[in-house]
């Protein structure tokens, strides 16, 4: 955790991980100490249909979590949270696997009182046609570190989610790792949110509220529309790029002194329609900002 400028906290969290419930190679026990001595303040156990219940492991706290699977009509994980009761879909019927619909599954964890995440679009070769149809989901993974090297090499989902925010899509980002304890995934992207309690009531208000941002290490303090221009604030970066639906712009790439930059602008431009910022450390680890909507009134100066 930590205090921003305004005494707001900020709590970090990963969202996404296995344990031998599933696929994964640690013990749930195991899974949490470690978690716990990288210094989190939440976790959520998402073992594949496997729904975990609010808990806490030596003060970290666990908010309900699970992960859905479908081969319908492509590739579809959803990781749900902060579900309130058990969710009412079925894997298999009469010893056989059964594929519903990925929004049937974005549904059933709405109707159990959670969230629903799109989880790694980029390993899941997911198209963006696609991903715009869904509705109710409440954010999508930008990186999944259990997709990247050695394993799938698509940690990144971030050209698969600007083509889905040309075509209107607006949803929050989450970094996670998708623990399985393979080898090298855990602790390495997590997201950042603001509530002021780490409790499952107000980290999953906060979720739902979008007042989050993904990070594998960098801080972003701030991000926001002034004068026609996008500003972030940020932590001794050594770069911050933006990324909008303007294909071709000068500009997009800031890149700090020997101090770091503190802060980014970016001027707004009629055929922007999205932008976002990718904030990058001096140890290569990103942070990312969600798309926000431009509208004529923020490209305006004032
Ligand atoms: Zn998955
Ligand atoms: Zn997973």
């Amino acid at each position: 955790m930590y205090t921003d400028s305004e005494g707001k906290k900020w709590w970090k969290g990963n969202v996404h991980m296995h344990t031998t419930r599933s696929d994964g190679r640690a013990e749930p026990e195991a899974a949490c100490k470690g978690y716990l001595e990288a210094g989190y303040d939440f976790i959520a156990l998402t073992d594949h249909w496997k729904q975990s219940e609010e808990d806490s492991y030596q003060g970290m706290l666990m908010i309900p979590g699970v992960e859905l699977d479908t081969m319908t009509d492509g590739c579809w994980h959803i990781v749900g949270l902060g579900m309130q009761r058990p969710i009412a879909l079925q894997r298999d019927e009469g010893g056989k696997r059964i594929h519903l619909p990925a929004q049937t599954l974005i549904d059933g964890i709405r109707e159990a009182g959670g969230l629903a995440i799109l989880a790694h679009p980029a390993w899941s070769l997911e198209q963006p046609a696609d991903i715009v149809k869904l509705t109710g989901l409440a954010g999508t993974e930008i990186y999944n570190s259990v997709s990247g090297y050695p394993y799938s090499s698509r940690a990144d989902s971030s050209v698969i989610l600007d083509l889905a925010s040309v075509l209107g899509l607006r949803l929050p980002y989450l970094a996670v790792d998708d623990t399985h304890f393979y080898r090298e995934e855990p602790y390495r992207g997590f997201i950042y949110v603001q509530a002021d309690e780490c409790t499952a009531p107000a980290i999953v208000e906060a979720i739902r509220e979008g007042r989050f941002y993904a990070s594998q290490g960098p801080r972003i303090y701030k991000d926001y529309f002034e004068n026609g221009e996008y500003v972030v604030k940020v932590d001794q970066a050594v770069s911050v790029v933006f990324y909008s639906a303007t294909y071709y712009q000068r500009d997009t790439t800031q890149v700090g002194d020997k101090e770091g930059l503190k802060e980014a602008r970016f001027r707004l431009k009629a055929s922007d329609h999205f932008v976002r910022a990718m904030v990058t450390d001096s140890l290569g680890r990103h942070a990312w900002t969600s798309p926000r909507d431009v509208r004529l009134e923020d490209i305006i100066k004032i």
